[in-house]
């Protein structure tokens, strides 16, 4: 029987996988093999967060191989090195994986084809990771898109993305598999122990993926509109590491998504079709990259190349990141993060807009303190995320339109719950000054035992005033 690599990498599930499904319906022998890549090779290597992810997902992957009598081989290197020495030993002839979009590996994973299609092997890739391949989405001028709309009326003229395949085995090969390293040799877990928050939240894998998709399609989706905004419920599906790595494919939670659909029920309609748009918004992040490859580093809009960014953060980056800031819905967010490793998209928005637009400070910084510590940190969407929040990207919010983070509150925590649960030194306050502790008056701290400034920070900038600061920079670069 010939052999075959599975080549697997954001993509680490049995399920719905074409390549293996590829290469076991062609009655290859499968080799599941992972390579671990030097970061110095990858502009975008992954961060401390979702080095942990990863960690976690390639042992349960590995599990679930070991389960069908098989092995995930791990090695570390070059990927054309490894696959080429990898060929030799087993004398496989093919070797097929799934595709990834971000720029520099589109070109990395031409030159691997290229080399070893020279080298006289069968070497293919598939799709998997998206519902629709970003090419394949054109405007009647046959551009690519830059508004969300368009862009997914456009897909769903497609037609709806195919019924998801079964589980592929991937069976042994005769000759038994060859040598590869423990995931542990790998060195993604942090040496220094701050995970907890992360291993209490999450459970990474594929098993874990189709927990969350069916708990999420059982008790989210009916709610999912109503709830969707309001941070302090469990209202969205934490789904989106699960799909960033790979664990669960679009197309599995497209489907599921439109059976429960089918099924019928108060709210689920309404709840499917936000919750379908915001798989939408997923495969717009990946268009929006696809074709314009220097997005994670550079304004979609030129204009934003010269905006006076403040020269001097003076500690202000350090505060944000720390949750420090003053302003308790930001703060909130930002200790979710470092807690969780995520962060309720409203909440995203919040605290990105404050970053960009209250302390005036460059939308990049905030992208690369996202990407190192979100679970689901995604070159794609966080890229789209930060430019949506700094105007400068594709179908972004309009630069004069500032979040107020105390209005924020107000409508979307209106009981001050998410605040109080991630800054409990507030939460002796009421709701009100829970928002806003600046503008409560001596008695109501007193009376919660809050003295700002010794229990929690006074805010680091006058939210009006750098509201008023920002729009004035905003001229500078308006007419240009
Ligand atoms: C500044 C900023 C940075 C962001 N960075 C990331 C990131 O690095 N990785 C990431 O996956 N998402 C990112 N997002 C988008 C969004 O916040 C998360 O996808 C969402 O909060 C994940 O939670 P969920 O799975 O419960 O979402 P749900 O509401 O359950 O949505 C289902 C899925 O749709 C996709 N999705 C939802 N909203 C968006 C969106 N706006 N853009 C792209 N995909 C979306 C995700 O894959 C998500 O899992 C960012 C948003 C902002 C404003």
């Amino acid at each position: 029987m010939p052999t075959a690599l599975v080549w697997f990498r954001r993509d680490l599930r049995l399920h719905d996988h074409p390549p293996l499904q590829a290469a076991v319906g062609a009655g290859y022998r499968v080799v599941p093999v992972y390579i671990h890549e030097s970061d110095d090779t990858d502009p975008w290597p992954p961060g401390a967060a979702s080095r942990w992810w990863l960690h976690f997902s390639l042992q349960r992957h590995r599990e679930q191989l070991r389960r069908q009598r098989s092995e995930l081989v791990v090695r570390r290197g070059r990927p054309l090195d490894v696959l080429r020495q990898l060929l030799r030993e087993t004398g496989a002839e093919a070797v097929y994986w799934q595709r990834r979009y971000e720029p520099a590996t589109i070109e990395r994973d031409r030159g691997v084809k290229e080399a070893l299609r020279a080298d006289g092997v069968d070497a293919r890739s598939f799709p998997g990771a998206l519902l629709f391949e970003p090419w394949r989405v054109r405007s009647g001028n046959d551009q690519p898109y830059r508004a969300f709309s368009p862009f997914w009326r456009a897909c769903q003229a497609l037609g709806e993305p195919g019924r998801p395949d079964g589980k592929a085995r991937a069976p042994l090969p005769e000759a038994g598999l060859p040598d590869g390293l423990a995931v542990e040799d790998l060195g993604l877990l942090p040496r220094i122990p701050w995970d907890d928050g992360l291993r209490e939240t999450w459970s990474p894998g594929e098993a874990g993926a189709e927990a969350a998709l069916s708990a999420f399609l059982e008790e989210g989706l009916s709610r999912y509109d109503a709830h969707r905004d309001l941070p302090a419920l469990r209202g969205t599906s934490r789904l989106s590491p699960h799909l960033h790595f790979g664990e669960i494919s679009p197309r599995q939670a497209f489907a599921a998504t439109r059976q429960r659909m089918a099924a019928g029920g108060a709210g689920v309609t309404s709840g499917g079709e936000k919750f379908l748009a915001e798989l939408g918004w997923r495969e717009f992040a990946h268009h929006v990259l696809y074709h314009n490859p220097h997005f994670p580093d550079e304004p979609l809009n030129p204009r934003f190349a010269h905006f006076p960014w403040r020269d001097d953060d003076g500690g202000l980056l350090q505060a944000w990141r720390a949750g420090r800031t003053g302003i308790p819905l930001v703060d909130a967010g930002m200790r979710e993060l470092w807690r969780t490793g995520w962060m309720h998209n409203r909440i995203r928005m919040v605290v990105g807009s404050f970053l960009v637009k209250n302390l005036r400070l460059p939308w990049q910084w905030g992208e690369s303190w996202f990407w190192d510590t979100l679970v689901d940190a995604d070159l794609a969407s966080n890229s789209l995320g930060w430019q949506w929040v700094a105007g400068s990207g594709a179908d972004a919010a309009p630069y004069f339109r500032v979040f107020n983070p105390v209005r924020q509150a107000e409508r979307f925590d209106p009981d001050g719950e998410y605040i109080a649960r991630w800054v409990p030194e507030l939460a002796a306050l009421p709701a009100r000054a829970r928002r806003a502790p600046w503008e409560a008056d001596a008695t109501t701290l007193r009376r919660a035992g809050v003295q700002l400034g010794r229990d929690y920070p006074r805010p680091i900038v006058d939210l009006k005033r750098s509201r008023e600061e920002a729009l004035e920079a905003f001229q500078a670069i308006k007419n240009r």
